[in-house]
């Protein structure tokens, strides 16, 4: 058994609701997760915003456009009357439940049931269509199996037992939502926005499936993502590390989260295209290919923060009150390069650099560089095979590179360079890499 994603986009209007339904039907007997429609998880958060602010009227006009969506919606997808009938039951019972809301207390457990209709929605509407072209699809309750523990967590073994023995019911198809689970107090949560790639993942990991298709509807890794020069070749092939490593510059690719449980359950993982669906794709799994460098991406808007001090010279302790200033403002380091007197890092998330600059002045002389990017070349980077680096580096001769970042991991070499310079940077890489 396959578990199959498909996105907010590829559910986004009736016509691509009976596009997917197509594919996932005629792929076997396997289980689809479902996001919410495109745009419904924003429009949720925004109705959550007005009842926290208890706007009732902003409230109840956001749920009223949002509703007639769906009434539309629903009178292009169905061909019968009956179908009609009974997923405007249902649409209507969910509008009902959230107006409803609009004359009660408000807080973190209602937002969690706001944000979690989205996916309720899809899933009837698809479970209904199935059902329409003949399909016996059953709907498995997402909030019956997918559980966080008293961490915030996935329960992986709560998981598996809840969710194995209803793959026992016979039927042609399974369904579930992606994103919403409940949490260690049983009450309605999520996995976080995008986190329905994590449920694909998760439930993929529980059920030992033969394979996690993430469907998208970006034609290829690198079309229509201008953060990933196009190589013309598309990459085929990624190792899960890989695919961490370029995770950070994009979830087009793939969400983060998504890679843990099924790297761990070594199950592999496809990222397909609902535009080219014969296409093969993507694979990411635990296979490395010796030898490749798969491909480079980019990243703008990165701010290098640089400390120098003769305080550092043989000192131990210094990197840590360096690092504890960045943690207190909740600023993840991405790139970092140290000699023996100054430190050099690099950020992505600038709302708190003047505070973070204005401590670390405690402990040397600070200089900022802004506008910069981050550039990452990904593929087999074992230290022990020789010439890479140099074939990275020699591509770099042209270009005024501020960092380098190597050793890391075995999967990435990562240049700091002026955004100004990433276009021929980009090229420069390319020509050199993937002639
Ligand atoms: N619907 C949720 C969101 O928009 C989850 C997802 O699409 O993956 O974040
Ligand atoms: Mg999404």
């Amino acid at each position: 058994m396959k578990v199959l994603k498909f996105g907010g986009t590829s559910v986004g209007t009736a016509s691509r609701i009976k596009k997917v339904a197509g594919l996932a039907a005629g792929a076997g007997r396997n289980l689809v997760v479902l996001s919410a429609m495109s745009g419904t998880t924003n429009t949720l958060e925004e109705i959550a915003g007005y009842l926290y602010n208890r706007n009732a009227d902003g409230a109840k006009d956001t749920i009223a456009r949002l509703e007639s969506k769906y009434l539309r919606t629903i009178s292009e997808l169905y061909s019968t009357e009956e179908s009609r009938r009974q997923c405007t039951e249902y649409v209507q019972a969910i509008f009902e439940g959230l107006t409803a809301l609009t004359r009660e207390l408000f807080g973190p457990v209602q937002e969690k049931m706001v944000l979690a209709q989205g996916e309720l929605l899809s899933s009837r509407m698809m479970e209904l269509y199935l059902r329409e072209q003949g399909v016996d699809v059953l709907l498995l309750p997402a909030l019956d199996f997918m559980k966080l523990d008293a961490q915030g967590e996935p329960d992986q073994d709560y998981i598996r037992s809840h969710l194995l023995p209803m793959l026992d019911a016979k039927a042609d198809l399974y369904l579930t939502q992606g994103y919403i689970c409940r949490n260690a107090h049983d009450e309605v949560d999520n996995l976080q926005r995008g986190g329905s790639d994590y449920t694909a993942s998760l439930a993929g990991a529980a059920i030992g499936a033969e394979e996690i298709q993430i469907w998208t509807d970006i034609d290829g890794m690198h079309d229509n993502d201008p953060r990933v020069v196009d190589n013309t070749r598309a990459v085929r092939h990624l190792h899960f590390d890989e695919a961490a490593e370029l995770a950070y510059f994009g979830a087009k690719i793939l969400h983060p989260t998504c890679i843990q449980p099924a790297k761990y359950a070594n199950i592999p993982v496809r990222l397909l295209s609902t535009m080219a669906p014969s296409a093969p794709g993507t694979l990411i799994d635990n296979t490395p290919d010796s030898g490749t460098i798969k491909a480079v991406a980019a990243k703008d808007n990165i701010a290098v923060i640089k400390i120098k001090s003769s305080r550092m010279l043989l000192a131990h302790g210094f990197l840590r009150k360096v690092f504890e200033i960045f943690e207190s403002y909740r600023t993840s380091i991405d790139m970092i390069c140290t000699s023996e007197v100054g430190v050099s890092m690099s950020i992505d998330d600038t709302r708190y650099l003047n505070e973070i600059v204005h401590h670390l002045k405690k402990y040397g002389t600070v200089s900022v560089d802004l506008d910069m990017c981050l550039i990452c070349v990904v593929g087999d980077m074992d230290w022990e095979n020789v010439g890479f680096e140099s074939r990275v580096m020699d591509a770099m001769k042209e270009i005024p590179v501020r960092m380098v970042g190597y050793g890391g991991s075995n999967y990435n070499i990562s240049f700091l360079v002026k955004e100004e310079d990433k276009k021929r940077a980009l090229q420069a890489l390319s020509a050199q890499l993937f002639a």
